[in-house]
């Protein structure tokens, strides 16, 4: 098996949540458990959302939990350069094209179909100019996105948890991978870090899993080998909804404010979305390690009821 490369990656636009530390003590335990790297990257490519306090809270949150990580931290806003170089790669190869349409007539034509209760879906067939027209254009400076050409076929993968995940491509519109502005997006970014930084499993929760086709393609296309995955379930309050405030303290360093052991918190997190296959519930650090596997990770939403953490505590 080669040394597995497992990442966190909060971005920093709020404090620690217990799903993100959640997620951040699953790839631990993986790589600690398989004698691999953990590795911390801060995704602060949203300038405008991004902040130094929250950074801030994300490493105390995590040292505070004992989870720290291997190497240096990765700042995503660093390695813009390569983002943009590696979507023109995809450009220059022909897994991309370049789109002049404005962002605004991209905009209204979708405000228009979905008012008729149609689904938009993005026109590659118009987009795409002749040499002569995109050479005109570049003469005149017009601005360009740069689009992925969604192949025909299939994107699937065996995830760690779903098991097989299968996403036909037609349903997967050609998508933005630099903007106009020569910022890249979200998936771009990932993908071109997640390379460079020789990740070998993606474990993060599934509110991503829509992405990964799209990044699975865009790993394919740079010809790249591509990762596992494992998409965590969400973390819910005991009446069934997503977590939020209204359940209580969501942040990680509440709980330690509020004079919570880490040990105690690591393992409530440890048993939400997990279980280690018998009736267990109170475990140390090093038996998390040792018992950890990613067979014991649910599919469905785990419930988070404090009245336990309290107990652990
Ligand atoms: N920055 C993303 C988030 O906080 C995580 C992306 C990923 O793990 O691939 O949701």
């Amino acid at each position: 098996m080669k040394r597995p490369r497992v990442r966190f990656a909060p971005s920093p636009t709020g404090f620690l949540h217990v799903g993100g530390a959640r997620t951040a003590l699953f790839n631990w335990l993986y790589a600690k458990k398989f004698d691999g790297d953990f590795l911390l990257r801060i995704e602060d490519t949203d300038r405008a959302r991004s902040t130094d306090e929250s950074t801030r809270a994300i490493f105390e949150g995590l040292e505070w939990l004992g989870l720290t990580w291997d190497e240096e931290v990765v700042y995503q806003g660093a390695n813009v350069e390569r983002h943009y170089a590696d979507a023109h790669r995809l450009l220059d190869s022909g897994a991309a094209y370049r789109d002049f349409t404005p962002p605004s007539e991209t905009e209204r034509l979708r405000n228009e179909a979905e008012a008729r209760g149609e689904s938009y879906r993005f026109d590659r067939d118009t987009a795409m100019l002749s040499e002569a027209e995109i050479a005109d254009k570049l003469a005149r400076h017009e601005p360009y996105a740069i689009r992925f050409k969604v192949p025909d076929g299939y994107t699937e993968w065996p995830d760690l948890v779903h098991e097989r995940i299968a996403f036909p491509n037609k349903d997967i519109e050609d998508f933005i991978i630099l903007r106009s502005d020569g910022t890249p997006v979200y998936n771009m970014a990932v993908v071109s870090d997640d390379i460079a930084m020789g990740i070998t499993l993606v474990m993060r929760g599934d509110d991503h899993i829509s992405n990964t086709p799209k990044q699975i393609l865009l790993y394919r296309a740079l010809g790249a080998d591509v990762p596992q995955f494992g998409h965590v379930p969400m973390i819910h309050g005991a009446d069934g909804k997503k977590l939020s405030k209204r359940h209580g303290a969501t942040a990680v360093g509440d709980y330690q404010h509020l004079g919570f052991l880490p040990q105690a918190m690591l393992n409530f997190l440890a048993l939400l979305g997990w279980s280690p296959g018998d009736d267990i519930e109170v475990m140390q650090l090093p038996e998390l390690i040792e018992r950890f596997n990613v067979h014991g990770l649910h599919a469905k939403a785990a419930i988070f009821d404090t009245k336990k953490l309290e107990w652990m505590n």
